[in-house]
């Protein structure tokens, strides 16, 4: 039986294995994911199998399902990643509780056990307070919009990863002394809160991404905690790809995990300056943009996070189907972090069918950007602040951007001046070659199409 149980474990890992590399691309990403439901079902059933308490774990299981089907139905798409990263929280919450239940204080001389229950302590608790201060960042609440570092705080941070260490040492010497184990959860859940709050603006998704890696890896080591095969390998299936992504993340924002983590966070940018900067701001309208177009041969969309919100995708599709007729050439510039996660714009362009040949990635359209007649700019802002090149000041300072400003003329559609997610203004809005076309980022293009077909 305990064989039998080993062989659908693995079968469950293999299946998360090629799960993870279909959704490596959007045309078998759908595949990808229902292997991994199997794969979990499979995992879970196996779990279930010779246990004694069923009435707890089936109580478990229901509320479990009940809370994540809610929360998967009611949520809207743009608040998905908020609530990626309050899952991450729970992941972590589980790896805290699954260890805490564990201690035995009358074992000894299990120091591998005692070691794996203080480290998914650890880590989970860091990746439950890590993620729950991201969850509130990216629900933009008020609360992590004030400015919560203080100088020094690298230090505290310092101090409580040594205490950390010192009490989970003693934890695995004297696992008589279980009560330790809850001031090393609550020592790392401080230290959680004191690594995300002061990280901000640009380096936001570095930060999602890590806290994925580490809540992979808060479950493998409660996999070694209660002995699952299973965890352990989904586990450190989720810790690889999330440094994988962390170290994507890094490339795409320029910046090195260490910087991001340990760096000073830069200031609040020219807030001040901001009227002076929008001093020479035009603005156009859907008949002048139709105009304009008719006349381009190359269009490029940049959409951003406000395409999402407005939920443009569809329409964009269909306007650029309108100016394909009439021979025009089409392309989306995609910014690895526009939108709040990552391939966020990519998701939402391939559920309008567009063809994945014409999303280019930043590093490829840069380049050519000079040939653009026209830009449409689609609720992106941070994207395409040339703050980023300019202002070493700057929270976005050294982020790579789509060069819009280079091209002949560019169209920002967005409802009004006001910043995107780093919080600072945007001279591109007010350059010589910029038209910014107000409104509702769907209606603004309906708009547009419709006074292209009358044109
Ligand atoms: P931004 O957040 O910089 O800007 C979005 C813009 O969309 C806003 O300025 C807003 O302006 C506009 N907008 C909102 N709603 C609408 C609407 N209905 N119609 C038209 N426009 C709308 O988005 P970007 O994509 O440019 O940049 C992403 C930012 O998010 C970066 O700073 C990135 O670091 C950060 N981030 C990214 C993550 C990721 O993994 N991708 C994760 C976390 C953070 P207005 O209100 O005037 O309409």
């Amino acid at each position: 039986m305990q064989s039998l149980a080993e062989l659908g474990y693995v079968l469950a890992a293999v299946l998360f294995i090629f799960g993870l590399k279909l959704m490596a691309h959007p045309r078998t990403a759908v595949r990808g994911n229902t292997l991994g439901v199997v794969a979990m079902l499979l995992a879970m059933t196996i779990a279930m199998l010779g246990q004694q308490h069923y009435v707890t774990i089936t109580c478990g299981l229901v509320i479990g399902a009940l809370v994540g089907t809610t929360f998967a139905l009611r949520v809207q798409m743009t608040s998905m990643p908020q609530m990626v990263a309050l899952f991450n929280a729970f992941g972590g919450a589980a790896s805290i509780l699954v260890a805490g239940a564990a201690l035995d204080p009358s074992s000894t001389g299990d120091t591998a056990g005692m070691v794996a229950i203080a480290a998914s302590g650890i880590i989970g608790a860091v990746t439950f307070c890590g993620s729950l201060v991201a969850f509130g960042k990216l629900q933009e609440l008020n609360f992590f919009k004030k400015k919560l570092n203080f100088n020094g705080q690298q230090f505290v941070n310092f101090g409580l990863t040594a205490t950390m260490v010192l009490l989970a040492a003693l934890l695995v010497s004297k696992p008589e002394l279980s009560w330790l184990y809850l001031l090393i959860v609550i020592a790392a859940s401080m230290l959680g809160f004191g690594l995300v709050t002061p990280i901000g603006g640009a380096d936001m998704p570095v930060v999602i991404a890590l806290l994925n890696a580490y809540s992979g890896l808060a479950a493998a080591a409660t996999g070694f905690v209660i002995t699952n095969h299973v965890l352990i390998i989904s586990g450190s299936l989720v810790g690889a790809s999330g440094i994988i992504l962390t170290k994507l993340m890094c490339k795409a924002m320029n910046r090195s995990l260490f910087n991001v983590l340990f760096g000073v966070m830069g200031g609040s940018g020219n807030a001040e300056d901001t009227e002076k900067i929008y001093a020479t701001v035009r603005s156009t309208s859907a008949d002048d943009v139709a105009l304009m177009l008719e006349t381009a041969q190359r269009v490029v969309f940049v959409p951003g996070y406000g395409m999402a919100v407005a939920q443009a995708q569809h329409a964009v599709r269909n306007l650029a189907k309108l100016l394909e007729e009439r021979g025009i050439l089409i392309e989306y510039a995609i910014h690895p972090v526009a939108g709040r996660m990552p391939g966020h714009m990519n998701v939402l362009l391939a559920e309008a069918d567009v063809p994945y040949e014409q999303l280019i990635e930043m590093d490829r359209i840069n380049p050519t950007m000079e040939t653009v007649d026209v830009a449409i700019v689609i609720g992106a802002n941070d994207v395409v602040n040339p703050v980023a090149k300019n202002d070493p000041e700057s929270p976005i300072a050294g982020m790579p951007i789509i060069d819009v400003d280079k091209s002949r003329t560019v169209i920002v559609i967005k409802r009004s001046l006001s910043p995107g997610f780093a919080g600072i203004a945007n001279p591109l809005f007010a350059a010589e070659n910029t038209l910014m076309l107000f409104g509702d980022g769907q209606q603004a293009v309906l708009d547009i199409a419709v006074a292209i077909k009358e044109g």
